[in-house]
């Protein structure tokens, strides 16, 4: 007689639950929130983009395109790199294109390490980074973002240091980073560069909000694979999904020396082998965009973050500096408020508003536990309206 075990899964996998976006979304939905807890924007993409994409549907894009990606994505993936961070790649061997930025993240680790190798990561984190390390077997080795001077989120050098050790196999690094909307400075970077060629170890980076830098962050952003030393070891990953607002398209890509994109490969093919024929020539236009469409989409989010920043603080809230991505964070002491898990799951009944309690972000939940994260890639209108209800 045999038995069904009532958890089957994995054990390595058995401490994730259902993602808090799915939750707080779900509470949105119920209670007729105003959703500003996941991270998607509520307008399309640019319009060229958009008729490229049905153009492809209507003349034939519509089966396996080639494994590494279709040759004008593979090569407009390149020319971006180029064009704004004056990185050359390879278009044939050094890029690859993914089932959006995630795939590539899980591919790069599931490709790279070895069960027990060590990854080190900034906490708090993007929460696929620690599901992909799980699958791999690998180890994460966190490293604490903590609000300093003027708020602004930093990590103490030693700590960064001490996370590195004989079995780091690779560093992975978020920047403009979510959810703190912080921006690594050339100086951290240098920092983080410096002990990933003391330890020999790869670097992963997640530039997925590359192009949304405000402008009265200290630093523009820049590519840890443009410092010295960096490019041999650094697999550089980004999506369209975020510059050009089309998240459920899920076109990503990793671009990095041959050897390390064939690493990548190796599992990618395995995992989804390819996807989204039609819109990655569409994704190709996009990238060719004018500097004018990079500028007003920068400008049209910075504009959004100065009025849900305007908003959240006269509702209260401690507004700490966002100075890039889709996203501000808040400490909710001065509301009063100890916990912000049980405030996420009040707000949308009590305000009709959602968010994101950052402590699930973290290793350390105390490190998180009064923050909370609010979306600004939302419409003016919809800003104004969360806004209203906060302040109520
Ligand atoms: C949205 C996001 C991703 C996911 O990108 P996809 O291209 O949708 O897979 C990855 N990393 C960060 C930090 C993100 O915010």
């Amino acid at each position: 007689m045999t038995t069904i075990d009532s958890d089957p899964g994995v054990r390595r996998m058995r401490s994730f639950g259902t993602t808090i976006f799915a939750e707080m979304s779900a509470l949105a939905v119920r209670h007729g929130a105003v959703n500003l807890g996941q991270g998607f924007p509520d307008t399309d993409g640019p319009p060229e983009m958009l008729e490229a994409a049905a153009e492809a549907l209507r003349t034939g894009h519509n089966q396996y395109p080639p494994g590494p990606g279709v040759p004008v994505l593979r090569a407009a993936v390149a020319e971006h790199q180029r064009r704004f961070w004056g990185l050359a790649y390879d278009p044939d061997g050094e890029v690859l294109i993914t089932a959006g930025a995630t795939e590539a993240i899980a591919a790069a680790i599931l490709g790279l390490c070895e069960p027990g190798d060590e990854v080190v990561c900034f906490e708090p984190y993007y929460d696929s980074y620690a599901a992909s390390i799980a699958l791999a077997g690998a180890v994460r080795r966190p490293v604490t973002l903590r609000p300093g001077a003027g708020g602004r989120y930093a990590f103490d050098p030693a700590e960064l240091r001490a996370a590195f050790g004989p079995r780091t196999r690779l560093v992975l690094l978020n920047s403009p980073h979510n959810p703190t909307g912080k921006v690594f400075t050339r100086d951290e970077l240098g920092q983080i560069a410096e002990l990933c060629q003391e330890y020999g170890a790869y670097a992963v980076t997640d530039e997925v909000y590359e192009h949304l830098v405000f402008s009265d962050a200290g630093d523009a952003h820049v590519p840890l694979a443009t410092l010295p030393g960096m490019r041999e070891r650094t697999v550089r990953i980004s999506s369209a999904g975020k510059t050009f607002s089309c998240t459920g398209w899920k076109i990503g890509w990793a671009s990095g020396p041959a050897g390390l994109v064939t690493a990548v490969t190796r599992v990618k093919q395995f995992l989804t082998y390819v996807n989204g024929a039609p819109f990655q020539p569409a994704v190709a236009v996009a990238l060719g965009l004018p500097d004018s469409y990079y500028e007003a989409f920068r400008a049209g989010l910075e504009a959004r973050r100065d009025q849900l920043v305007a908003g959240l603080t006269d509702a209260g809230f401690g507004v700490l500096p966002s100075e890039g991505t889709y996203f501000v964070t808040t400490d909710i002491t001065p509301l009063g408020g100890t916990d912000g898990m049980d405030f996420c799951r009040t707000l949308p009944e009590a305000r009709g508003v959602a968010a994101v309690p950052t402590e699930v972000f973290y290793d350390d939940p105390e490190a998180g536990k009064r923050l909370v994260r609010f979306a600004f890639c939302k419409r003016p209108d919809v800003i104004d309206e969360a806004v209203r209800r906060l302040r109520a």
